[in-house]
């Protein structure tokens, strides 16, 4: 610690929202981390020490000369999964949806809908870091199985849906996941021009694909790095002089067709079908119902501020949020018309089981 230190740290350290010099301070403030770490005792390393060292590997980089500085984007950042945006909260990633951009977790939320006319409550919610929605799935079903809660059919948005999630569910734990299967990335699906992937023929036992033109490809192969993908390709003997071309190849190189394994190709182009089918949207609208869930979590219960840090204290918040909302909901759902009548003993059961009977006078309906 020398002088320097005691006039630059020796109060809490404010930042205006426009700093004075911040080039010069943020190159300072790297300088005194990194010097802060390089003169630890091995022995007063613990996980803030570690969020330290991150942040400083994520942000500065020493250079040829050996001097640290800032990364600038030509030097390549971290990803946005791995990088810290906060010192407070390590577990933060930024996050953007559409137009929206945040620092914090996502809410995934589950809910009935079995009919416009029953209390919707929701029976499950996740908080998980800015990943893929898709990648939430598996987690919400197996937790839904183990309290025994999980539906026949689960409505859920784009972002949940592929055709491997369809199998998944479907194998697992018998649901029929019901939410349209995006279109593929491909050149000539943005553009609804050209040839897409429907419009080849695909042969899975001869292993091999027919173009709209007739031509057979001339390649099946699995690589390993686009598993679980099959890939086919035509020769360049066969689109070079084809009519067809710029509907179907660009630039130089000759036509590939990529695909998933048989079962998952079928699932995915059946399930494309149905989207087209009024009863599967009518069927899926019901999703929408959730929209006004998330929007009671957002304006009616401030969720899209954190009151803690860390994703397992947020995810307590979700769920607190969660069982208040449930509660609201019972609270003013209108009591059922009719009593239902206690459900018979283990005992009741057996005794008519064996055709013994029993007084039941003041049970409705014995
Ligand atoms: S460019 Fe090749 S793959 Fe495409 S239609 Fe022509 S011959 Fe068939």
């Amino acid at each position: 610690m020398d002088a320097d230190w005691a006039k630059r740290y020796g109060r809490p350290v404010r930042l205006a929202s426009q700093p004075s010099h911040p080039a010069a301070r943020l190159k300072q403030a790297g300088a005194d981390a990194y010097r802060f770490l390089d003169r630890l005792p091995p022995t007063a390393r613990g996980p803030r020490v570690e969020a330290l060292r991150q942040i400083i590997v994520q942000n500065f980089l020493i250079d040829t000369r050996g001097c640290l500085r800032p990364r600038a984007d030509k030097d390549g950042q971290p990803r946005g999964a791995l990088r810290i945006v906060s010192p407070y909260d390590i577990e933060a990633r930024r996050a953007i949806r559409g137009d929206t951009r945040w620092s914090g977790y996502l809410v995934h939320v589950t809910e009935t809908c079995d009919s416009d006319d029953s209390v919707h409550l929701i029976t499950d919610v996740a908080t998980t870091g800015p990943t893929r929605d898709s990648q939430a799935l598996p987690g919400i079903h197996k937790r839904l199985h183990a309290r025994r809660l999980l539906p026949a059919e689960h409505l859920v948005d784009g972002g949940y849906t592929s055709a491997a999630l369809l199998d998944r569910s479907a194998r697992d734990h018998q649901i029929q996941l019901f939410g349209p299967v995006k279109a593929s990335g491909s050149w000539q699906e943005k553009q609804q021009t050209g040839f897409t992937r429907e419009a080849f023929s695909i042969d899975f036992d001869r292993r091999r694909v027919t173009c709209p033109n007739g031509e057979t490809s001339e390649r099946w192969f699995e690589p390993p790095a686009m598993a679980p993908y099959t890939v086919v390709r035509f020769a360049a003997r066969q689109c070079d002089p084809c009519p067809d071309r710029s509907l179907c190849a660009k630039g130089t190189s000759a036509r590939t067709v990529n695909f998933l394994p048989r079962h998952l190709h079928e699932l995915q182009a059946r399930n494309r079908t149905d989207q087209h089918n009024p009863q599967w949207q009518r069927r899926c609208a019901a999703r929408s119902g959730v929209e006004g869930t998330i929007c009671e979590f957002v304006n009616g219960h401030r969720a899209r501020r954190g009151r803690y840090h860390g994703v397992a204290k947020t995810h307590v918040q979700h769920v607190l949020t969660a069982i208040a909302i449930n509660l609201e909901r019972l609270a003013t759902h209108a009591p059922p018309a009719t009593e239902h009548p206690r459900s018979l003993t283990a005992f009741q059961l057996y005794l008519d089981a064996r055709g013994l009977t029993w007084e039941s006078w003041w049970r409705q309906g014995k």
